[in-house]
């Protein structure tokens, strides 16, 4: 019997681990989760759940650990890809087939080491922590204004906490978009009397048993630190066995396959792919990549259907009232163009006259045609 292990039991890891059960039901499947949870989405950690409106039962991924044998608290700590084993702390997995499903973590930012008033938010626990300070805190900082810093922002503040966002650049959303999105983004902030302070460097300072947090003009007590500031692919525990892409993601080809592994695939935030429209490999941190990405990578891997993994990326962030939708490949250093569509607008991003990517402002039905747009630009150079 061939025998599948899933490193990592969020999102990825479920959608690879159903889809293989659904192509071989002989398969024996072994999933590694690093957490003690069943498998969860993690959007409505920054929105709903926070606010309320979404229970802890609703944010369960639907037949999460089912069909599988699922292992919470079992991180993977090594690999090793001649002797196929996976390690964790007190056991060897052998496998014939391998998925890489680790996803990324809170990058650490110096001097704001997580305690019970600093918050990294990636996990249900991180989150439920936060739900529970927002019913009994006046002020709250973030620290990056990024989209997960601007959804808790917003969050936050319907829920009646004063909040305060730090960010080091001169605009929002500077990684990801161009500067009118950035202003809109801004705007929404404002109109709710959310303080925005940019080109700042937030410092941590306590006084007597306060802490104050400045940012080398002015320094103001909070009570929670929530830190936004960008993830990193979970890849350590691989100790470089398998090849990184430039930015840090799992290198895969086109098909989810690791290049001279093809026993061994990846998939979701961890995984960065060769893109067939894009001819370069990129990675993405959007839950409908992380869900297909998956089930196509174990295609390949369990039923061998080597079919190249071209979907256009598409992500999304709620703010309140403002919804982003993010298809393809924008970029702050494309140029942006803007359309007006009926209810809202669509900001278009061309690397010379190729469309790689948009940003749709309170606009979803333009989604299909953006998609189909951006598609015919990529697939006519
Ligand atoms: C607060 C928040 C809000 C978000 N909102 C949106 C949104 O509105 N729209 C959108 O498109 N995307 C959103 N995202 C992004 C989306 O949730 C991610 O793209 C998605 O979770 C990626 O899934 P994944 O399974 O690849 O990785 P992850 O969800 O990171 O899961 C990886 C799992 O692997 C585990 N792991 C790590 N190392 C090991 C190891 N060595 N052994 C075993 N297990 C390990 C981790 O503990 C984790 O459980 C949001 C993310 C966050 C954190």
């Amino acid at each position: 019997m061939r025998r599948l292990v899933v490193v990592g039991g969020a999102l990825a890891g479920h959608r690879a681990a159903i889809q293989a059960r659904r192509l071989d039901a002989e398969l024996d499947i072994t999933v590694l989760a690093g957490e003690d949870e069943l498998p969860y989405q993690r959007p409505p950690l920054s929105k709903g759940y926070l606010a309320g409106t979404v229970s802890a039962q609703r944010v369960r991924l639907r037949g999460g650990g089912e069909g599988y044998r699922f292992l919470s608290g079992s991180p993977a700590v090594g690999v090793d890809l001649a002797k196929s084993l996976v390690f964790t702390a007190d056991n060897a997995y052998p496998f014939d087939l391998l998925v890489v499903a680790t996803g990324a973590e809170p990058r650490q930012l110096r001097g704001f080491a997580p305690d019970e008033a600093i918050i990294y938010l990636r996990t249900l626990t991180d989150a439920t922590r936060l739900k529970e300070a927002l019913t009994r805190i006046g002020h709250l900082t973030i620290i990056g204004g990024g989209f997960i810093g601007a959804e808790v922002a917003v969050t936050a503040r319907s829920l009646g906490v004063n909040v305060t966002v730090v960010e080091q650049s001169s605009h929002l959303l500077s990684r990801a978009v161009g500067q009118r999105v950035s202003s809109i983004v801004e705007h929404n902030l404002h109109e709710r009397n959310i303080e925005l302070l940019l080109n700042s460097t937030a410092n941590l300072e306590t006084m007597r048993d306060h802490r104050l947090v400045s940012n080398g003009t002015q320094s103001w007590p909070t009570d929670l630190v929530v830190v936004g500031v960008g993830v990193v692919p979970c890849t350590a525990w691989l100790g470089g066995a398998l090849p990184l892409a430039e930015d840090e993601g799992i290198h895969v080809n086109e098909m989810g396959l690791v290049e001279g592994f093809e026993q061994v695939g990846a998939a979701g935030d961890v995984a960065s792919w060769d893109h067939p429209l894009y001819g370069r490999s990129v990675r993405f941190e959007h839950f409908e990549v992380a869900t297909n990405h998956a089930l196509h990578t174990a295609q390949a891997l369990v039923a061998n259907r080597r079919v190249a993994y071209g979907e256009l990326p598409f992500g999304w962030s709620d703010q309140g009232d403002l919804l982003l939708q993010v298809i393809g490949v924008p970029g702050p250093d494309l140029t942006e163009e803007v359309e007006e569509v009926e209810g809202g607008k669509i900001f278009l991003y061309r690397r010379d006259d190729r469309l790689e990517g948009a940003v749709l402002m309170n606009a979803p039905e333009e989604l299909t045609k953006l998609r189909d747009r951006i598609t015919a630009s990529l697939g006519s150079q």
